[in-house]
């Protein structure tokens, strides 16, 4: 490593250069110290987005497994045909319930991303 002010050879571990003093931080110009980062904003940011993507995820996971579970109940006790009708019953008897979960994560989401905003 050498002075980019005087081309001084430097030695390992020295704070500045032994020949004009420059400040050994100086020299090469290396990787700018990184911007403050806003790391509690992205956080928000990223919690928002996350809760608007898992809130309909969970809610449409929810559906599938009653819908399943129906189906395969009423399919054990009455064979195919009944069970899609009764498990389409009970799918859209929780429906109110899945857009609860579907529409929390959302509003969860915005308001974490307002907040992230805000910042
Ligand atoms: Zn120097």
């Amino acid at each position: 490593m050498f002075c980019s002010n005087c081309g001084e050879k430097l030695v390992g571990g020295a704070a500045f250069c032994s020949n004009c003093g420059t400040g050994i931080g100086n020299i090469g110009g290396g990787p700018a110290p990184a911007p403050p980062s806003s790391g509690g904003n992205s956080g928000l940011r990223a919690f928002g987005v996350i809760s608007m993507i898992a809130g309909p995820a969970i809610a449409a996971i929810m559906g599938f497994n009653a819908y399943n579970d129906a189906y395969s109940r009423y399919a054990f006790i009455w064979g195919g045909r009944g069970a899609g009708r009764h498990a389409q019953a009970a799918l859209e008897q929780m429906f109110p319930q899945l857009l609860m979960v579907a529409g929390l994560g959302i509003v969860i989401g915005i308001v974490f991303l307002i907040a992230a905003a805000k910042k």
